[in-house]
């Protein structure tokens, strides 16, 4: 892989390799761009095949966190990190306080905060030798239900461009996945009048939904073609693909789970379809304003306001959308590039003075 070229191509900044021979760590840390902001991303822990492998993941989510950053309104650049090796046998208190001190060696260009693999008792550890950690136990807590009220939100604002009106009252959603952030979505649903339609792989997650909210189960494969004005991907990624879209028989795609996209491609299908899709970065990033918070000084009335305006953010991209003609996952983009084009803009001048 050539690396620089590579930085060159989307325009990172730094790419940091940690190493340290007593503990095994072996981390990279991405920054892609500070424009607005310390990098923030989540660490994780991940058994890569290969070093390439780890890099070009770390670049890959290192450019997404960026982009969500932006969307989302926050004062945050984009930035990532992966250790590399088997969660089971490599993690210890030395290796996340050794970690933690190349993250303090960044002097704040970088915060991080957990991810997959990495857990509170791991962030305390990195937080023993850094401040620039998020996610912390006892203060912002668990994002989900921030997460699910913007989700939610989003719901509103895209079923308003649809049907006329933000009134979810009567309306079908498909819900799949009823984890930690589906379940709040459903709960939200349930009492704006909305039916549900879920699935899951795991049978209790299904029978709290179907008890607490009158749901209907389907088979975890039947999820896509049921009839229905919203299908909510709540579980895994790449879940809109060849396989899905052509079954799909809702009107808006709008759900939290992470890179639904299968390819970008998918995206313009959902348009031929006539199917409108929120973006998962601007609709699921409720979680990262909810750790933004808690670098201010957390409070929870203020991280969801900040989730609620979510609404006012997928009109906008709705709205950009339809003036340049181009589908809403491109949109949110532009949206997003722009505001690191014009904030950048605003800093330059305020050097020169
Ligand atoms: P979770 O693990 O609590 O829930 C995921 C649920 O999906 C589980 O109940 C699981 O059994 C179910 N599932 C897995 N495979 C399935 C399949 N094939 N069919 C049906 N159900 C299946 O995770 P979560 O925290 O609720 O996150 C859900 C999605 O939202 C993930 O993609 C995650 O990356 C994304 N997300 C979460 C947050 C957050 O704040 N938790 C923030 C942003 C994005």
């Amino acid at each position: 892989m050539k690396i620089f070229e590579y930085l060159e191509k989307y325009d990172y900044e730094q790419l940091v390799f940690c190493q340290d021979r007593a503990t095994g760590l072996k981390a990279i840390i991405g920054i892609h761009d500070t424009t607005l902001g310390p990098a923030l991303g989540g660490t994780r822990i991940w058994d890569y095949e290969t070093e390439e492998e780890a890099i070009t993941d770390v670049l890959r989510l290192s450019r997404g966190m960026t982009y969500k950053n932006s969307a989302a309104g926050l004062n945050l650049g984009g930035g990532k990190a992966v250790i590399m090796g088997d969660f089971n046998k490599i993690k210890s208190e030395e290796l996340f306080r050794t970690f933690g001190r190349f993250v303090e060696g960044l002097g704040g260009r970088y915060i991080t905060a957990e991810d997959m693999n990495v857990g509170t008792q791991d962030m305390a550890y990195i937080n023993d030798e850094t401040d620039y950690c998020v996610g912390l136990e006892g203060k912002s807590g668990n994002p989900s239900p921030v997460t699910s009220f913007g989700v939610f939100r989003g719901i509103e604002a895209a079923t308003e461009e649809v049907y006329g009106s933000t009134d979810l009252n009567g309306k079908v959603v498909a819900v799949q996945g009823l984890g930690a952030v589906g379940y709040g979505v459903c709960e939200h649903l349930h009492k704006a009048g909305a039916k549900l339609i879920v699935t899951d792989i795991r049978k209790e997650s299904i029978d709290r939904v179907v008890n607490d909210f009158g749901a209907t189960q389907v088979a975890p494969d039947e999820i896509y073609g049921v009839e229905c004005d919203i299908f909510a991907p709540c579980a895994m990624g790449a879940i809109i693909n060849d396989f899905t879209v052509e079954q799909l028989k809702c009107k808006i795609v709008a759900g939290s789970a992470n890179n639904q996209l299968a390819e970008p491609r998918h995206g313009d299908m959902l348009v031929e379809k006539g199917i409108l899709y929120v973006p998962d970065y601007v609709i699921n990033s409720g979680g990262v304003i909810n750790v933004y918070e808690e670098i201010k000084g957390y409070n929870a009335e203020r991280a969801m306001a900040r989730a609620s305006n979510i609404f006012n953010i997928v009109k906008q991209i709705i709205q950009i959308s339809k003036d340049e003609n181009i589908p809403t996952y491109k949109a949110a983009d532009r949206m997003a590039e722009q505001r690191i084009e014009n904030v950048g803009k605003t800093k330059l001048k305020y050097l020169k003075k």
